[in-house]
C-alpha cells in the first residue's frame, strides 16, 4: 500500500464494478447492464458498444494497454489472449479502440484446448462470450473480462458455462418450493461459496533444483526428514517474517481485485498454510478462487518463494485441499441454510436442509468424482483430510433433531430449558456444536455446508455444478410431489415428506470419526460407496443416472458429459505418464549417479584405509558399499518394471482400461521403486544427493 492509502482505497480499485459502473454508465445504460448480470438478459448491441468505450476509458486510466476474454477452459486453468487497444490512423496517429463486439464476443482459436471428441462432431473454432455477472478488472496492464467458452454448436467448452446453467437449474427449483412454502418475496436464489485454500511455500532455488516438482508440481521420491508434522508445532504458529511479507503482499494483491482474503494461517504440515476469503455468490467466488491461485504463485515467486498448489506435494505430510462452504442465499439476503434460533421450527431450514442430505447420498458417486484427479487420488482415502466415502456430518443438534423428524416425535432440545408456558427453547446452534468433526467430508457447520474434498490445485467449479445439480433435482422431485395439494394440507404434506425423505436417506448421515477402519466396514454395511481413485469412480459418469441428472436440468448435454469423461480420463493417463517419465529420468540420471559417485568414493576409500590398516581392521565403508549395492540392484529391476509397464500403458487405446492400468500397476510401480529409492537415500550424505531433500525443502524457510 503506498503511504496514506488505505485498505478502502485499494480494495477493489482495479476492479470495474458496480461502483464504478453507477459513476460512470449513463442511467439507462447501467440499469441494462445491471439487469443482464442478475437475470442472463440479453444485452443490444448500442449498449454493450457504451459499456464497452467507458471501460476502456476507464482501463487507459489505470495504465491497460490491452484487453483479454478470459476463460476457463477444461485444463482446469485459466486462458487469456491478449489484444491491444491500439488502432493505427492512416495519419500515424494512434487510437485506442474497443468495441461492444469485442467485449461481448471473442473468437480464440478452440483447436488446441481440451474438448473431449466435441471437436470431432462441431467445428475446431469456439467463441468467448462476456459473462457480466462476474466484474471486468485490471491485471498486469491488460483489462480481463471474465467469459463463458463455447463451441460454434454451442456446446460447453469450459468449467463457468455448466456452472453458471446450474445456479439457474438451483434457482428454479428453489423458486418453485419457496412458492410452496408461501414465500412471495423472493425474486431470485443462489449459491454463496467461500473456498479456503491450502498451499506449500518452500524456497524457490531448491524447488528449481527438482524436476518432479517442476514438471508434477510433487515429490516423486525422497526420504522423509527426521521431523514430520508429529509435533504439531506448525498449525496456527507464529508466522516466519518472509512467510508474513509474502502474506501481506498478497492479501493486498487479491485486495486490489476485490478478492475478500481474510483469514492466513499456518497449517498441519511443516511449510503449509491457508487462505480462506469472504464467501461470495458462486460464479464470482469461482473466478476469484482462480484468480488467488494465480496470484499467490506470482507473489511467491517474487519473494523466493515456489507456491505448491498440488493436493501431495510430499510423502508422509498432510497434502492440501479446498474446503468448499455452500449455502443458498436469497435476493433478499436470507441464508436458507440458517438455522435461526428454532430450527425444528424453521420449515425453510429444514426443507433446504433434507434436500441437501438426499442429494449427497443419491449423488455421492457423482460427487466423488467432481473432486477426482491423480493429484487428489492421494489424498482422499489415504492416512488423512477426509476419506474416499462420502458422509454428512451434521453435528449434535441438529442429528437431534433429524431423528425426532424421523421418528415424528416432538423434539426434545439438548440442553434444552422450559421457559414458563412451556416451550422449549433450543439453544442457537453455534458453530462449536457443528464443528467439532474435522474428518467428515461433508459437514454442517452452523449456517454452511462444507464439503472438504475437493483438491487445491484445481477449480471449486466442478464440485459446485454436481452440488448444486443433485440438490435442483431433490427439490424438483419434492416439488413434484407436492405441488397440487389443496392449500390446507400442504403443511402436513410438507412436513410427511421431510419425515419420509430424511428416513430413506438415514444411511447417509454420519457423525463420528472418518478415518477409522471401522467406520470404512460400517459403511460398506449401509451400502455406501468407497470410490478410492479416478478410475474407479469414472464409470459413475456416463451411467444413465449422471446422464439423467444433467441432462434433465439442462446444466451438462449428453455430448458434452460424454467430452468431459473423455478430458478427465485424458487427464488422469497423462498426469501419470509424465510422473512415470519424470521418475525414471530422476532415478536413472541423478539419483543413480549420486549414489555410484558415493559407492566410487567409499570404495577408494576403504582401499586406502585397508592398504595402512591391513585386511582386518573394522571396515563400516564396506557395509555400506555392500547395502548400497544391493539398492541398486533393486533399483535397476524396479526401473527397468515402471519403464516396461508404462511402454505397455501408452499401447492401450481405450481410455478407462488405460487408466486403470495406471492405476494399478504404473502407480504401485513407482510405489515400489520409491521405497527403495527412499532408503537408499537414507544412507548417502546430502552433498552427494543431487537434489534438495525434504528436511532442506520443509524446514529451510526463516
Ligand atoms: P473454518 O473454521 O472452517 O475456518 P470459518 O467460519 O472461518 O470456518 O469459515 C470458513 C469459510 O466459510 C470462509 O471462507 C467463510 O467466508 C465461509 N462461509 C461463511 N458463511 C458462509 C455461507 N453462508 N456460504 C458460504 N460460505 C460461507
Ligand atoms: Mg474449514
Amino acid at each position: 500500500m503506498k503511504k496514506g492509502q488505505t485498505v478502502a482505497d485499494l480494495y477493489g480499485s482495479l476492479v470495474f464494478n458496480e461502483k464504478v459502473m453507477q459513476e460512470r454508465l449513463p442511467k439507462d445504460v447501467y440499469k441494462a447492464v445491471h439487469e443482464t448480470a442478475v437475470t442472463g438478459s440479453h444485452l443490444k448491441l448500442d449498449v454493450a458498444n457504451t459499456v464497452a468505450s467507458v471501460m476502456k476509458e476507464w482501463a487507459i486510466e489505470l495504465g491497460a494497454t490491452h484487453f483479454t476474454h478470459w476463460f476457463q477452459p477444461m485444463t482446469g486453468l485459466t486462458a487469456e489472449k491478449h489484444d491491444s487497444f491500439l488502432s493505427p490512423e492512416p495519419d500515424g496517429r494512434i487510437l485506442m479502440e474497443f468495441s461492444g463486439k469485442e467485449l461481448v464476443k471473442g473468437e480464440p482459436d478452440a483447436s488446441s484446448f481440451p474438448s473431449g471428441g466435441l471437436r470431432a462432431t462441431f467445428e475446431a473454432r469456439g467463441y468467448t462470450a462476456w459473462d457480466p455477472s462476474s466484474p471486468a478488472f485490471i491485471k498486469d496492464g491488460t483489462l480481463y473480462i471474465p467469459t463463458a467458452f463455447i463451441s460454434y454448436g454451442g456446446e460447453a467448452l469450459d468449467k463457468k458455462t455448466p456452472l453458471l446453467r446450474s445456479i439457474e437449474a438451483l434457482n428454479t427449483q428453489a423458486m418453485r418450493m419457496l412458492a410452496l412454502l408461501g414465500d412471495s418475496e423472493t425474486r431470485h436464489v443462489n449459491t454463496t461459496i467461500g473456498s479456503e485454500q491450502e498451499y506449500f511455500l518452500i524456497d524457490k532455488s531448491l524447488y528449481m533444483k527438482r524436476k518432479d516438482l517442476l514438471l508434477c508440481g510433487r515429490t516423486l521420491i525422497g526420504a522423509p526428514a527426521p521431523k514430520g508434522q508429529e509435533m504439531e508445532d506448525h498449525y496456527f504458529g507464529v508466522l516466519k517474517p518472509k512467510v508474513s511479507a509474502f502474506m501481506h503482499d498478497l492479501d493486498e494483491a487479491l485486495w486490489q481485485l476485490s478478492v475478500p482474503a481474510k483469514t492466513k494461517h499456518n497449517e498441519v504440515a511443516p511449510a503449509q498454510h491457508e487462505l480462506a476469503p469472504v464467501f461470495e455468490t458462486a460464479n464470482i467466488a469461482v473466478d476469484h478462487n482462480q484468480l488467488t491461485m494465480e496470484i499467490m504463485k506470482k507473489v511467491a515467486d517474487q519473494h523466493g518463494f515456489a507456491c505448491l498448489l498440488h493436493e501431495k506435494p510430499f510423502e508422509g505430510i498432510n497434502g492440501s485441499g479446498k474446503h468448499n462452504n455452500w449455502s443458498v442465499v436469497t435476493d433478499q439476503g436470507k441464508n436458507l441454510l440458517n438455522p435461526g434460533r428454532h430450527p425444528e421450527d424453521n420449515i425453510k431450514f429444514l426443507v433446504f436442509l433434507t434436500a441437501v442430505i438426499a442429494a449427497v447420498d443419491d449423488y455421492a458417486d457423482i460427487l466423488r468424482l467432481s473432486v477426482a484427479s491423480a493429484g487428489n487420488d492421494h489424498r482422499l482415502g489415504a492416512n488423512e483430510a477426509p476419506p474416499a466415502v462420502i458422509s454428512v456430518f451434521l453435528g449434535d443438534e441438529l442429528a437431534q433433531i433429524v431423528h425426532s423428524l424421523e421418528a415424528d416425535e416432538a423434539f426434545e432440545g439438548h440442553g434444552k430449558s422450559q421457559m414458563a408456558g412451556g416451550a422449549t427453547v433450543l439453544p442457537h446452534i453455534t458453530k462449536d456444536n457443528t464443528d467439532r468433526n474435522r474428518t467428515s467430508p461433508f459437514a454442517f457447520t452452523g449456517n454452511k455446508f462444507e464439503f472438504r474434498m475437493p483438491g487445491s490445485s484445481v477449480s471449486v467449479a466442478n464440485a459446485n455444478i454436481v452440488l448444486n445439480t443433485a440438490v435442483a433435482e431433490i427439490l424438483k422431485q419434492m416439488c413434484d410431489a407436492l405441488e397440487g395439494i389443496p392449500e390446507d394440507e400442504l403443511e402436513s404434506a410438507v412436513h410427511d415428506l421431510t419425515r419420509k425423505t430424511l428416513r430413506d436417506h438415514h444411511r447417509i448421515l454420519f457423525n463420528g470419526d472418518g478415518y477409522t477402519d471401522e467406520w470404512i466396514e460400517e459403511a460398506e454395511r449401509r451400502g455406501l460407496d468407497n470410490l478410492k481413485s479416478l478410475p474407479a469412480a469414472m464409470p459413475r459418469w456416463i451411467s444413465d443416472k449422471c446422464i439423467n441428472l444433467f441432462t434433465a436440468h439442462r446444466v451438462l448435454t449428453r455430448d458434452e458429459i460424454f467430452s468431459r469423461y473423455e478430458i478427465l480420463l485424458e487427464n488422469y493417463n497423462k498426469a501419470i505418464h509424465i510422473e512415470s517419465l519424470t521418475m525414471q529420468e530422476m532415478v536413472r540420471k541423478e539419483f543413480d549417479y549420486g549414489m555410484m559417485r558415493y559407492v566410487k568414493d567409499l570404495t577408494k576409500e576403504t582401499l586406502q584405509k585397508k592398504a595402512v590398516l591391513g585386511d582386518d581392521v573394522f571396515m563400516p565403508e564396506a557395509k555400506t558399499i555392500a547395502r548400497l549395492n544391493e539398492d541398486a540392484a533393486k533399483i535397476a529391476e524396479k526401473l527397468e518394471k515402471l519403464d516396461a509397464d508404462t511402454k505397455t500403458a501408452e499401447g492401450i487405446e481405450d481410455a478407462q482400461a488405460c487408466a486403470d492400468f495406471y492405476e494399478k500397476t504404473v502407480l504401485s510401480d513407482m510405489d515400489a521403486l520409491r521405497q527403495v529409492v527412499d532408503a537408499a537415500e537414507m544412507l548417502i550424505p546430502d552433498q552427494y544427493l543431487p537434489y534438495p531433500t525434504y528436511g532442506d525443502m520443509l524446514f529451510s524457510l526463516r
